[in-house]
């Protein structure tokens, strides 16, 4: 909570907010090569990294959120990124590249000091409320001491080379402070209401506040809200998947080792195990999450509130991993909605039947992971009309076309 608020005096909200826009449209006289105007809609995590890597190729940049930047998952996730974990399946090469991608921004924008980039180990271990002791016999791999509850069998699953961390909130914040700052992308606080389609094909973007926003491109990076505009519920759902999450500063942080645990935990209230992550951050705070269930996702990102018996298990799993996470050091208590498909990929590409409006959302647990490869490619597809980063023809919405939804 407190860089929360730390970020507020970094980012300033009166630099980045348009509150009072009325249009923000062309000249009439618009001459053929004037930089392509993009607007992008969402200020998650997946069109902040779309706003950077357009505007860094050269693209005129409005981005268009209806809270605050990070606000919603892409602010409460657990920032975790793994190279390898995505292999064998629809998403590999757009993890791969993004991963890789992760470390050169790092090192681009100072990432370890501005949003807590590093490597670290991940372990998987089982931890049943109901034995006393720590058992570590058979197990491939020695717990540091920080992990002193009744665990069993932990494994080694992530190296320093395969798996690594950001603050999501940082994260995203930073990327797109540089872009205002650097490269002038325009921020509107406000809600994106309607497109304007002419001919087949995307003109301009309708606020709420009725302003207009004139466009030669549009990209939807509208998250798990990207069902309530028509034109994308018309063609695909995206559902959302709420999920929960506490934030501990521990009394003794340095005893804490970069560590990311994938627990399997069993409750002696509870028949089936549950599967929470623990993420220490460099700032000294341990991020604990999971307990997710489908939940009708609210229209305003900041009404989101955590189920208390939810929250409750989280607390209860951190203190019984470590005695160094009890109730005492629980600063934050959130939820936040995982944006899901029906197939289980993200949804990434040019929307079929109109022109110059492109959506990019369906991350699921892995938005922040895939945050920058979606972007790149993204600002690829908009500029160029192919993107050599990642092939995007297994994301393309067209897949959907002639389906009946589920
Ligand atoms: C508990 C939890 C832990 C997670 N941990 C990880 C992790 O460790 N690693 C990882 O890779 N991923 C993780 N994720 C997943 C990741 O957080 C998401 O995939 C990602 O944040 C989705 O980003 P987004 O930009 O698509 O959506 P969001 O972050 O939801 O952003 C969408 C934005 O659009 C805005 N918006 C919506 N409608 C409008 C409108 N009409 N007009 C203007 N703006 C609008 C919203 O206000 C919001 O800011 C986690 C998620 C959860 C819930």
């Amino acid at each position: 909570m407190l860089i929360c608020m730390n970020l507020a005096v970094a980012i300033p909200r009166n630099r980045i907010r348009i509150s009072t826009i009325k249009s923000v449209q062309s000249q009439d006289s618009q001459p053929m090569d004037h930089p392509k105007r993009v607007v992008v809609c969402g200020g998650g995590v997946i069109g902040v990294c779309t706003a950077y890597f357009l505007t860094k190729k050269g693209a005129s940049v409005t981005l268009i959120e209806k809270s605050t930047i990070a606000c919603a998952a892409s602010g409460k996730a657990g920032g975790f990124l793994a190279l390898d974990w995505c292999d064998g399946g629809p998403v590999e090469h757009l993890a791969r590249a993004s991963f890789n991608l992760h470390r050169s921004l790092s090192q681009e924008l100072n990432g370890t000091e501005a949003y807590g980039y590093r490597s670290l180990t991940a372990l998987s271990l089982t931890v049943a409320e109901e034995s006393k002791t720590t058992v570590s016999s058979s197990s491939s791999a020695t717990l540091p001491s920080w992990i002193d509850g009744p665990t069993h069998g932990p494994k080694t699953i992530g190296t320093h080379e395969t798996t690594a961390q950001v603050h999501p909130q940082l994260f995203t914040r930073t990327l797109i402070e540089n872009a205002v700052e650097k490269y002038g992308v325009k921020v509107v606080i406000g809600k994106l209401e309607r497109l304007v389609v002419e001919g087949g094909k995307v003109e301009s973007v309708i606020l709420e506040s009725g302003g207009v926003v004139d466009a030669d491109a549009v990209v939807l990076a509208l998250g798990p809200w990207s069902n309530k505009l028509e034109l994308l519920s018309s063609r695909f759902r995206v559902s959302g998947l709420k999920a929960h999450s506490i934030v501990l500063e521990p009394k003794e942080a340095n005893a804490i080792t970069q560590h990311a645990l994938f627990l399997s935990y069993r409750a002696s209230n509870r028949r089936t195990p549950l599967d929470p992550e623990v993420y220490p951050r460099p700032t000294g705070e341990v991020y604990v999450c999971g307990m997710s269930k489908e939940e009708e996702v609210p229209d305003d990102p900041e009404e989101i509130r955590g189920n208390e018996e939810s929250i409750a298990m989280l607390k209860r799993v951190a203190k019984t991993v470590s005695s160094h996470l009890g109730e005492e050091g629980v600063k934050v208590e959130q939820a936040c909605f995982l944006p899901c498909t029906d197939d289980g990929v993200p949804i990434i590409g040019e929307v079929p039947g109109v022109k110059g409006c492109y959506v990019a959302t369906g991350h699921s647990c892995w938005g922040i992971l895939n945050g920058p490869a979606t972007g790149a490619a993204v600002a690829e597809l908009v500029l160029d009309g192919h993107s050599t980063i990642v092939d995007l023809k297994r994301f393309s919405p067209a897949r959907f076309v002639g389906r009946t939804k589920a």
